[in-house]
Parts: structure tokens; sequence; C-alpha cells
């Protein structure tokens, strides 16, 4: 068999597909970042082939992404996570319309990609500049309120009253505000909602800079927050379309690329 890998190297998390050449995925993980990007890709990699019973002289080509791509020395090639993105994401939602608008959180950035209708990149809006908007920032959340991050979205559907108010976009001020606000006796439910409204704000503000146009596909860790995605929804005023792994989406564009790059024929082209 012929199959091809993409390794996305995020701030958080190093996730990694294997497809074969008819773009179906047979191995994937995704495992803590941590500190040394080269070594813990290469583990994580070696981890996965061995679980699955592969080779990696049997994966043709290997391209990398994300945030620490350029450190993970054994891709043969490397490619930015918009790119990577935008293949993913026009793939993985084929069957749910074109997707026009991909809006990606990380553990420490938010991206908003528009798409043409061949599924190009025409445009990009990014904030890597702070944690607001971000996974750090609902990790930052979740600590502060005792609640596991994977537990965010169940405390938003038990919401009775109204989401609480959070006007601080910076973590360190936002921090201060939640523990304020538990003091004023305000429930874990409505300060989560709140957190998850403050944050859909500051989404809608990117998307709207590039222009909403459906369909919109949402992906990175926290797209798997239930509550997050229903107040996205919410202030954009439509539906999301969210995969079942949306941690997977940059690797799997990343794999795809990387058959493109082998080939129909199995000739080695670049994709760069
Ligand atoms: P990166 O690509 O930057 O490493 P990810 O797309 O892997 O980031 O997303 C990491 C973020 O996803 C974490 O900061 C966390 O907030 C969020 N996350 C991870 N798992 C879950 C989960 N089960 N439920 C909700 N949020 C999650």
């Amino acid at each position: 068999m012929t199959y091809f890998a993409g390794v996305d190297i995020g701030s958080t998390a190093i996730k990694i597909t294997v497809i074969t050449s008819k773009a179906q995925i047979v191995a994937h993980t995704i495992t803590p970042t941590g500190s040394l990007f080269h070594q813990n890709s290469t583990l994580a990699f070696h981890e996965l082939l061995e679980k699955h019973d592969l080779h990696r002289n049997e994966i043709n080509y290997v391209v990398s992404t994300g945030y620490g791509r350029k450190l993970y020395r054994d891709a043969d090639e490397c490619i930015s996570e918009i790119t990577a993105n935008a293949v993913g994401a026009g793939k993985s939602g084929e069957n749910n319309g074109s997707v026009r608008t991909i809006i990606n959180i990380g553990g420490q950035d938010l991206k908003v990609i528009r798409l043409d209708e061949q599924g190009q990149v025409v445009n990009f809006a990014m904030n890597d500049k702070c944690a607001a908007g971000t996974g750090r920032f609902l990790e930052m959340a979740a600590r502060n309120l005792e609640v596991e991050v994977d537990g965010l979205g169940e405390y938003h559907a038990r919401l009775q009253g109204v989401p609480s108010t959070i006007n601080s976009t910076c973590t360190v001020f936002a921090e201060s505000e939640i523990i304020g606000l538990l003091a004023k006796g305000e429930s874990k439910e409505e300060i989560i909602a709140g957190i998850h409204f403050s944050i859909a704000r500051r989404v809608a503000r990117l998307v709207r800079r590039l222009g909403v146009e459906e369909a919109v596909f949402f992906d990175g860790g926290p797209a798997l927050n239930k509550g997050l995605v229903a107040a996205i929804e919410d202030e954009l005023m439509c539906e999301l379309f969210v995969p079942e792994v949306p941690q997977l989406t940059v690797a799997y564009g990343a794999a795809l690329l990387a058959r493109e790059a082998f080939g129909d024929r199995g000739e080695q082209k670049s994709v760069a």
C-alpha cells in the first residue's frame, strides 16, 4: 500500500494523520507538543506507525505544517498551516457545500481564512499576538473556575439565566474579572457562557473584516466546545460546520498535499 502523512506541530498539540492514496485516514494521533518539537513529533510518528503496524518506508511522502513545522527535520517538505487548513477543510467539508470561510482556533492563535469557489485562499486574518480568543484563554478560564476544559460546553448548555458580561479581552484582566464575578455570586454556567460570547464577539469581528460567506467551517481544538460553537453561530447568525475531529483538519490537509506532491503516477513534485 501507498501512504502519505501530514504532521501538524501546533503550539499545544502535535497532530499526525496517515492517509491512503484515496485520501482515507487510516491512522491519526493527537499528543501534547511540549518543548522538544522534533523529538516529540518523531516519537509520536514512530508510536503511531507501530500501533497501526505500518512501516516508515511505506509512507511515501511527509508534509509538516503548523507553528513548529520548521523544527521537524524528517518531513519531505513543510508548508504553511493556512494552506494545509484550506486543503483539509475543503476536503472534509465537501459534502456540506463548498467551504468559503474557515475559523480556526488553536492553543495560541485565532485565524479566519477566506476561500474562493475553487477552494483557493483569497485572504486571511489572524490574531497571534495575545491569548484573547484562543484556546489558552479557555484554559485559563477553566482553571479559575475549577472546571475541565472539555466540560465548558456542558456548563454553557445548562445556562438558565443570562450570560455574564466579560469586558476584558486581555487574559490577565479577564482572570481577575472572572474571580470578581464568582465573588459576586454569579454561577459558573453564567460566567462560562459569558466567556464563550466574549470570544465569539472577537471571532465575529475578525470574520466580518473579511466578509462572512457560507459554508463556514470551524476547526481547531476549541471547536469541540459546543457552547463556543453555539455562541459563534449566534454572533454570526449562521450555521457552522464542525468536523468530527476538528483538531485534525490541518494535519489532514498536509497529508493531502503530501499525496499531491507525490503525484498520481508516483512522480515526486513539490507543493511549495
Ligand atoms: P494548536 O494547533 O495551536 O496546538 P489545537 O487546535 O490542538 O491547537 O487546540 C488546542 C486547544 O483546544 C486547547 O488550548 C484547548 O483549549 C482546546 N481543547 C482541546 N481539547 C478540547 C476538548 N476536548 N474540549 C474543548 N476544548 C478542547
